[in-house]
């Protein structure tokens, strides 16, 4: 997959059992459908404060990466 924004190829990695393309390029962040679900489950559960701080920070991340691909 690349992204749709800069078309790099994307680098897949998995943080607590989900699935995440993340560009290096942008630092964007995109998800499968089902996986975005999961993700914004994991950010509101308690994890511990490191974690929750990164998914904090890539929620963060994805919501800017979307918006700039709708606006192409
Ligand atoms: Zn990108």
């Amino acid at each position: 997959m690349k992204c749709p924004r800069c078309k790099v190829v994307l680098v897949v990695g998995n943080r607590a059992g989900i699935w995440i393309d993340a560009c290096g390029q942008c630092d964007g962040v995109w998800l499968g459908r089902g996986e975005v679900e999961k993700y914004f489950r994991l950010a509101q559960k308690e994890l511990n404060e490191h974690e929750a701080r990164l998914v904090r920070s890539e929620r963060a991340t994805w919501f800017r990466s979307l918006r700039g691909w709708l606006k192409g």
